[in-house]
């Protein structure tokens, strides 16, 4: 599992001409697809928020572990 402590700003924008998605830690400097090339500046910039994201993975993991404890304590 990767964590991303301390990496709050992240972006995400989905290019317009290839549909592919890139990231990047600002959305205000210029951005290129990575894939065709195509200037992105203008696309709308999705914000990332990692943190909300690890604390819903790691519950969700919590979880199954606690499924995987009590499936093994039933047979
Ligand atoms: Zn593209």
């Amino acid at each position: 599992m990767i964590l991303m402590l301390g990496v709050n700003n992240v972006f995400k924008k989905i290019c317009s001409r290839c549909v592919n998605l890139s990231y990047s830690s600002t959305k205000n400097d210029r951005w290129q697809c990575p894939y065709c090339l195509k200037d992105l500046q203008f696309e709308r910039a999705f914000h990332i928020d990692h943190k909300i994201n690890y604390v819903a993975i790691s519950q969700r993991l919590e979880q199954l572990r606690g499924i995987g404890v009590y499936k093994s304590q039933m047979r």
